[in-house]
């Protein structure tokens, strides 16, 4: 069990926002900060065009402000504003992914997805995971810290600007779990959404929680117009609590009680994904059990030919046995998709990118540079 699945939630690693993080500023917030800097409203228009509509990297590019208040906002504000790390273009299908470095040195993944509808793109909301899942590579190393707004924020910005094709979807399903980095989450999705920003449209946009069941609650109540994923995985409290850790904190049954209410109070359909693992959680029984749990819900259900890591030993379920759990499920009258791997040839599984970068480059901690 991990530390987090036993006890209460931690405390966050990162103090509350701090207002010197300028990119990760309302509109209304920028007016005051630059109000007290002595400069006029049309200021703070300016500077948010720059930095949420130009997809500025730094005061440098903002020529219309003039040289003494861009020397002001360098003295008092930071800038986010990611380093391309790494970038991989898939030759099968055209996705890329992307290593970025932040300013304290930390990288994070994420991954551009072109679809017939639009260029779609999965961020990381944390630096590391703490929720354990075991199939998963990205919670390996465990949690280092939670992510800004602003850098949630310039992952898709930078793959805008490096791409120049416009994002138009967004999924939060890379590393880290959104709902533990809540109010930076919230405030991420308000600003890529502001019509004075990329203007992305809330029901474009998906975030996949592991199912932590007083965030859903609270997301519910934000009424926002987004889709919530719930990674499922099981349909039974013993089997779920095996591949996921977070599964000792809450029962199934409450898990689902606040998908219904974040259906309720939305209107929007959940998703629920089940990672098919070969001989663990993909046979007939599971698929018939899975279908009285989620029968008679609005709800779809995505399911994940597991991507095997190599610090575990989980296979994928044989390609008969996906069509049979499918087939299973449809019969019950459940509506279901196989999700399609993108970018097969460049890196496995989620998260795994990153993590040969850090085999390969982290400093041991013997170094003392830690
Ligand atoms: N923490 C969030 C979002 C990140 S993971 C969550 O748990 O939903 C996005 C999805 O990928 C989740 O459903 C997760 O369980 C799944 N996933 C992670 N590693 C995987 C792997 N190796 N194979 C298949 N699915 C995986």
């Amino acid at each position: 069990m991990t530390e987090m699945a036993g006890g209460g939630m931690a405390e966050p690693l990162l103090p509350e926002l701090k207002a010197s993080d300028i990119k990760s500023l309302t509109q209304e917030e920028l007016l005051a900060e630059v109000a007290s800097l002595g400069e006029k409203p049309f200021r703070a228009k300016q500077l948010y065009q720059w930095m949420h509509q130009k997809l500025a990297r730094g005061y440098d590019e903002m020529t219309n402000l003039p040289k003494a208040f861009r020397e002001k906002l360098r003295e008092k504000y930071t800038y986010t504003s990611h380093t391309l790390v790494e970038r991989r273009v898939s030759a099968v299908d055209g996705t890329e992914k992307y290593l970025f470095g932040l300013s304290d040195g930390n990288v994070i993944e994420s991954v551009l997805m072109r679809y017939h509808f639009g260029n779609s793109v999965c961020i990381s909301s944390q630096v590391g995971c703490r929720m354990g899942c075991r199939f998963c590579a990205s919670t390996i190393g465990g949690l280092t810290r939670n992510l800004l707004p602003s850098e949630m924020l310039d992952q898709v910005y930078a793959i805008q600007r490096l791409t120049g094709e416009r994002v138009s979807h967004l999924v939060v399903m890379g590393t880290g779990e959104p709902l533990d980095n809540y109010d930076h989450l919230l405030r991420f999705i308000r600003l890529l959404t502001d019509e004075n920003g990329l203007n992305i449209s809330q029901r474009n946009i998906t975030v996949s929680t592991c199912g932590l069941v007083e965030r859903i609650r609270d997301l519910a109540q934000e009424r926002l117009q987004i889709t919530l994923a719930l990674s499922l995985h099981a349909s039974s409290q013993e089997k779920r609590k095996a591949l996921m850790p977070v599964a000792y904190r809450y029962e199934l049954g409450d898990v689902l009680d606040a998908c219904r209410y974040y259906f309720e109070q939305t209107g929007r359909r959940m998703t629920f994904e089940y990672s098919l693992v070969g001989g663990v959680n993909d046979t007939p029984q599971d698929a018939w059990q899975l279908a009285k749990l989620l029968g008679g819900m609005n709800c779809h259900i995505n399911l994940i030919p597991v991507n095997p890591i190599k610090e575990r030993d989980y296979v994928q379920s044989d390609q008969n046995v996906i069509a049979a759990f499918k087939n299973k499920l449809e019969k019950y009258g459940i509506n279901v998709t196989i999700r399609r791997e993108m970018g097969r040839d460049i890196s496995g599984a989620c998260g795994q990118l990153r993590k040969g970068y850090m085999e390969k480059n982290a400093p041991h901690k013997e170094d003392g540079i830690l």
